[in-house]
């Protein structure tokens, strides 16, 4: 019998965001990966979009300031409009 006396390094796994699909309204973790974020000059510009894994769909939502800070620092891929 071996303890674990370490702790374990904080965020070392892949991070994962909570999400929701408005088609099937199911709501699921998604990786950094499946998620893409478009930033564009105003806030209408700026949102963020995944293929939901239940349905297929794509679901296109917009990214506030705080949503836009989360995602970066998670390690989504980031485009930039020139809106
Ligand atoms: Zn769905």
């Amino acid at each position: 019998m071996t303890t674990a006396a370490a702790c374990p390094p904080p965020a070392a796994g892949p991070v994962l965001f909570r999400a929701g699909c408005p088609h099937c309204r199911e709501s699921f973790e998604l990786a950094a990966a499946a998620l893409r974020l478009a930033i564009g000059g105003s806030a209408r510009t700026t949102f963020y979009s995944f293929s939901c894994p239940l349905c297929g769909e794509t679901v296109r939502k917009p990214a506030g300031e705080r949503i836009v800070e989360l995602l970066t620092g998670g390690g989504v891929r980031t485009m930039r409009l020139h809106v």
